[in-house]
């Protein structure tokens, strides 16, 4: 099964460089998240059917309606190439 970006610190748009949080100015790291966490918007921008491991293989959600400009909670990263 293909694995998914993790909504921790590192993937939030509140992460700010240096490693601290905007919004509670401590320390924070990809072993931590909060409520208020936001995934960054180049990571957001880069999601949808086409850019999902599962596009067009049993693994998808719904296949009968994967297609450009989708996207599920199921989305999953395809691995480098
Ligand atoms: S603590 Fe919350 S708001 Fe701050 S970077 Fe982590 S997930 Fe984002
Ligand atoms: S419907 Fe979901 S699982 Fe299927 S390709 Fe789109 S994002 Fe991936």
């Amino acid at each position: 099964m293909a694995i998914r970006l993790a909504n921790n610190c590192i993937n939030c748009d509140h992460y700010v460089d240096g490693g601290i949080c905007a919004i509670h100015k401590v320390m924070v790291s990809g072993k931590h998240t909060c409520d208020s966490f936001d995934m960054k918007l180049s990571l957001k921008n880069d999601r949808n059917c086409l850019s999902c491991a599962r596009f067009e293989t049993e693994h998808c959600a719904h296949p009968d309606h994967a297609s450009a400009g989708m996207l599920c909670a199921s989305w999953a990263p395809q691995a480098e190439a």
